[in-house]
């Protein structure tokens, strides 16, 4: 895979600007609800909580200051292949030594989404992978990672989880990950995703897997058409049924997989930052994303992993419009569309919107108040 010509600067997370008064905001959009469907909860760990866990465990990292950290845990340019990409987990998943710590890493994930504005997030991990340095069983850290997600009811954020497999570790291994997210199916885990090395390990391998976790009722999501070509995309929604699909970009590399994505309602959860990185498009401006929604099909933005990315749902929003040119109603359709596709129920979804109406509602009668004692003050002074 070609390197990208011009490294692309990742810049930090910042809180996007707040539009002037009477000026329309596209993102997000007034009394909707703001939803992140694709975001690895090992992509995303604070560096400062990566420290702080090798201190409490005796790991010894490379560096013992965040700043010195970061690059070893952060992308600071685009990597040649996904595979370099994976390499910046690596002592994210060091660190992860008991299931503490898999709890507090799924409680700072749904802080992050609160302070990026997200009402409704879901999370995704490999139990295996997480557990793995440390020899943490896989259905230990599933039951761990839904432990918090009770625990965290207080924070304003619905949220849920998606077990993956890593196909690196093969099907047999494979089967433990199904087990422990079909374990996890009424405590919060909604689907099953296939991520890792997609080209070294093809959806084929996974069939049976997927076909398990269906019959016992989760949804199915697949990497595909990332690292591999648009027959991944084909493969994984023909043989392994997903619903959705990661990235699914290079679906744009044959257009009887745009129809077949197109006619059967699959949507794609994309990630322009990610897919920079990983070298699987040249740059933003050369992102399909703009093509695919003109092609009809039902395209959502997410972050990928955000801590290795350096950056958060508002940075990918402010992407969109200001690096690959969409405009305001473009943007109002990738928020919508994250509404409609995330794996929620009737009751769930109405009460999401009520809560982001209610939110918005208050937030203008805040202004308004605030407006009128300015108002007062000025007219005593
Ligand atoms: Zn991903």
């Amino acid at each position: 895979m070609e390197r990208a010509p011009d490294p692309t600067p990742t810049p930090a997370p910042q809180a996007t600007p707040k539009p002037a008064r009477g000026q329309r905001a596209a993102y997000p959009l007034p009394g909707r609800p703001v939803v992140e469907l694709h975001r690895h909860l090992d992509g995303n760990v604070r560096t400062a909580t990566v420290l702080d866990l090798a201190r409490r465990h005796g790991v010894e990292l490379p560096a013992d200051s965040v700043e010195e950290l970061t690059p070893h845990v952060q992308i600071t340019s685009p990597t040649p292949t996904l595979v370099d990409f994976l390499a910046k987990f690596r002592w994210l998943q060091a660190v992860i030594a008991d299931y503490d710590a898999v709890r507090r890493i799924v409680r700072e994930n749904l802080e992050d989404a609160v302070a990026e504005g997200i009402d409704h997030v879901e999370l995704r991990f490999s139990p295996y992978f997480m557990g793995e340095v440390h020899g943490l069983d896989a259905a230990g850290v599933a039951e761990a990672a839904c432990d918090a997600l009770e625990e965290a009811a207080d924070l304003p954020v619905s949220a849920k989880l998606i077990g993956i497999i890593s196909r690196t570790y093969g099907p047999e291994i494979g089967w433990q990950e199904v087990d422990a997210a079909i374990a996890q199916r009424h405590r919060g885990v909604v689907a099953l995703d296939l991520a890792g090395d997609e080209a070294g390990f093809p959806g084929d391998l996974f069939v049976d897997h997927f076909r398990r976790a269906r019959e016992a009722g989760l949804r199915l999501i697949a990497h595909a058409g990332e690292a591999a070509g648009a027959d991944s995309v084909r493969q994984a929604v023909e043989e392994l049924e997903v619903e959705r699909v990661g990235h699914g970009v290079r679906a744009v590399e044959d257009a009887t997989v745009i129809d077949l994505l197109r006619d059967r309602g699959v949507a794609l959860e994309v990630c322009p930052t990610s897919n920079v990185q990983t070298s699987t498009v040249e740059s933003y401006a050369a992102h399909p994303l703009p093509e695919l929604l003109e092609r009809g099909l039902i395209v959502t933005l997410n972050t990928d992993d955000p801590s290795i990315s350096g950056i958060d749902l508002p940075h990918e929003y402010r992407v969109a419009r200001e690096e690959i040119g969409l405009d305001d109603e473009a943007l109002e359709t990738l928020q919508e569309n994250a509404f409609a596709a995330a794996f929620l129920d009737d009751d769930e979804r109405r009460r999401l919107e009520q809560a982001a109406h209610r939110r918005d509602e208050h937030g203008r009668d805040q202004h308004q108040r605030d407006e009128d004692s300015n108002h007062q003050t000025r007219g005593q002074s």
